[in-house]
């Protein structure tokens, strides 16, 4: 199994760190973790189309995972996508698949008459809501997902991925919580989201303290992180989604190793681990 990071900022505009998103491929299988800003060109530069993709998977709604999700259904329409996508996300993922399909429906309908090309399978959208709980397969990968805890956000969730005997867990967006201890358990690699609470600006206008406090309390801190990897008794702990994307990345080094034992990995963009 494969893991390669397309994506490992924020919300933020980096041209360094683009959306969140991730790709998981096996001699298989390719499997697409949320389709954050710059999603397409990514895979792209992989040299992977779209039309490959065998899943879409979704940790959650919020719309940096989520923003590139119509660029990925019309990059692969032009890159002859001759089969259905599945799309697997929390509850709600039914009702946003439908939104952004409905609101460009009259563009596409013309697209698809004027340019006639040979296949709409791009088109043919299957949506699966996740239970609290449960079990994917796609081709030679199973999958597990779990709740984790991103409140206020209602639906969000972590996964892990085994494939020959290998494990990837893959965090989302979460604060420490309970069930991502239990399921990330031995994880040969740990895929983790990391707020850098010491490089954070304060900026008196953009944000506010407020602002500051409930973003960091929904994300695990730097503080924090290390201690989760090394309850998990993971092998490699790779971070990404950096609130900020700029940091002093010997720094963080520093900090999480502290509580890991080891030095983490800094993920950065189009950076592939093999598991
Ligand atoms: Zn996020
Ligand atoms: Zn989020």
């Amino acid at each position: 199994m494969k893991l390669t990071l397309l994506g490992t900022g924020c919300p933020s505009v980096d041209h360094k760190r683009y959306g969140p998103s991730n790709l998981v491929t096996s001699k298989k299988a390719k499997i697409l973790i949320d389709c954050g800003s710059g999603v397409t060109q990514r895979l792209n530069k992989l040299k992977i189309s779209s039309a490959n993709i065998d899943a879409l998977l979704f940790t959650h709604l919020h719309s940096d995972h989520a923003v590139d999700f119509y660029q990925l259904i019309i990059s692969s329409w032009h890159s002859y996508r001759i089969k259905p996508w599945k799309i697997y996300g929390p509850k709600g993922t039914k009702k946003f698949v439908k939104k952004i399909m409905d609101s460009w429906s009259d563009e596409r309908k013309l697209r698809i008459s004027y340019e006639a090309r040979s296949s709409v399978k791009a088109f043919d959208i299957e949506v699966t809501e996740f239970k609290s709980l449960g079990k994917i397969k796609i081709k030679d990968i199973n999958i597990r997902y779990f709740e984790v805890d991103h409140k206020p956000v209602k639906y969000a969730y972590g996964f892990y991925f085994t494939n020959n005997n290998k494990k990837l867990t893959i965090s989302g967006d979460t604060r420490p919580c309970e069930n991502l201890m239990k399921f990330a358990q031995k994880s040969d690699v740990l895929l983790h989201e990391v707020f850098i609470e010491g490089e954070i600006k304060k900026t008196n206008k953009m944000r506010t303290k407020k602002t500051l406090h409930n973003v960091q309390s929904y994300h695990t801190t730097s503080s924090e992180v290390g201690k989760v990897a090394f309850i998990t008794q993971s092998k490699k702990l790779v971070l990404t989604h950096f609130v900020p994307t700029r940091f002093n990345k010997t720094k963080l080094k520093k900090i999480v190793k502290k509580d890991f034992g080891k030095d983490p990995i800094i993920g950065e963009d189009l950076l592939t681990i093999k598991i």
